[in-house]
């Protein structure tokens, strides 16, 4: 039986002129998500996206899981593919539906006749598919109000559908539609799910990421290349900007006072993210700071670290509870990566009492007198980049 996947436009349908941007992007985005899947057409009509595979072989399972992590889709529906003729629909629809209403006590029909020339009205449509359905599953019960198993039959212009109901979308706003952005990503649990939030609004992402080595190890990279892999299924393909970041640690090791060294940190990695950002296209970094965490997350530090960058810095997470971020990490499937024990660069070189209250002005003279701008270009010009997808 060949399927197919409908996805209902709803909300972004609505949004007047920038309608078919939104369309193009999450057409573009939903083809690259099935990438390696198979071939697809991927075509819009009467305000739905179709998704038709081109041949028969292709794992139905996967595709609808990855299109449940298209940011953009409401809901979506996996159907039957019939001929717009009720002897096809009485064909097809006991065995497509056999595994939904095996083990449903209830069910209703509906019907949604947008080809006003089928000869079939909605009620009959339901009324005949609702008593064939009552014959082959002689156990069920229609309940019109709240049926275990709601299904529909639509008939469009192109074809005659059924399905067992709709699939929740993942929300939000096509990636690619919201401007381009840069997150400063670490091996932790935050940092991810900031990227995935704002990648729900419809940013795309570049991602940065300081490594010291040999303080930090190549174990500690791969971790943070597997995360953003996690995140690819949802933010589409990233660009991952690895900066080497050891020297400058160094530096302020040796130059500056220990209660400053990881504010002082957090401003380079601001001025050096700046500037990768900006060859990358994007107009805005993205940490996954959250008021009153660590001492760099005071208001004063965040202030001083904001100094710091020459662009807006977007913190999803700042009102957020740990135990909140963390149920949306395993929700994306980040969680168990970031829980493995690899250091990050912030972990070097710690003060043991570092300053919760930085005065920016007393921190810029330390940075000045430090020297450590010299360094910045050397950093910039050395960065390492990978391309990383979804993994298969
Ligand atoms: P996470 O916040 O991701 O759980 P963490 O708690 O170890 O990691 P923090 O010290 O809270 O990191 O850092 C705050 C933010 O600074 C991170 O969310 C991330 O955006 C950024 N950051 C920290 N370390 C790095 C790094 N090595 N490379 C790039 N950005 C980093
Ligand atoms: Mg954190």
């Amino acid at each position: 039986m060949k399927e197919i996947v409908l996805i209902k436009l709803g909300e972004i349908a609505l949004k007047g002129l920038n309608r078919f941007s939104f369309e193009d992007a999450l057409k573009k985005n939903i083809k690259s998500t099935l990438y390696g899947l198979g071939y697809f057409k991927v075509s819009i009509a009467q305000s739905t996206i179709y998704v038709t595979p081109k041949s028969d072989d292709i794992d139905m399972d996967e595709v609808c899981d990855r299109i449940s992590r298209v940011f953009g889709i409401v809901s979506f529906c996996r159907a039957c593919v019939c001929d717009k003729d009720m002897e096809d629909i009485f064909e097809k629809a006991p065995d497509y539906l056999e595994d939904a209403l095996t083990f449903a006590k209830t069910f209703k029909v509906e019907a949604k006749r947008s080809d006003k020339k089928f000869p079939l009205k909605s009620p009959e449509i339901c009324r005949e598919v609702g008593g064939l359905l009552l014959e082959k599953f002689p156990h069920l019960t229609v309940d019109v109000h709240n049926p275990d198993v709601k299904v529909i039959v639509e008939v469009r212009d192109f074809g005659a559908y059924i399905h067992a109901g709709s699939l929740k979308g993942a929300g939000g706003i096509p990636v690619g539609t919201g401007g381009n952005a840069a997150i400063l990503i670490s091996g932790g649990i935050d940092s991810p799910v900031a990227a995935y939030m704002m990648a729900k609004r419809g940013v795309s992402l570049t991602a940065i990421h300081f490594a010291s080595p040999p303080y930090t190890s190549e174990r500690a990279e791969d971790k943070v290349q597997r995360l953003l892999k996690k995140v690819c299924r949802y933010a589409g393909p990233i660009t991952m900007v690895t900066v080497p970041f050891t020297k400058i640690q160094e530096k302020i090791k040796d130059e500056c006072e220990e209660e400053l060294f990881t504010i002082i940190m957090r401003r380079m990695m601001m001025k050096i993210s700046s500037i990768i950002a900006e060859k990358y296209d994007c107009s805005a970094l993205i940490t996954g700071e959250s008021l009153g965490q660590v001492a760099s997350q005071t208001i004063s530090a965040i202030a001083c670290t904001d100094d710091a960058a020459d662009m807006p810095v977007f913190r999803p997470l700042i009102g957020m509870d740990k135990e909140e971020i963390v149920q949306i990490s395993r929700k994306i499937d980040t969680f168990d990566i970031s829980i493995e024990p690899f250091e990050d660069c912030c972990t070097v070189f710690t003060p043991k009492h570092p300053r919760t209250k930085p005065v920016l002005r007393f921190v810029r003279y330390a940075e000045e007198d430090a020297h450590l701008y010299d360094l910045i270009d050397e950093a910039v010009e050395n960065v390492k980049i990978t391309e990383l997808r979804q993994s298969d």
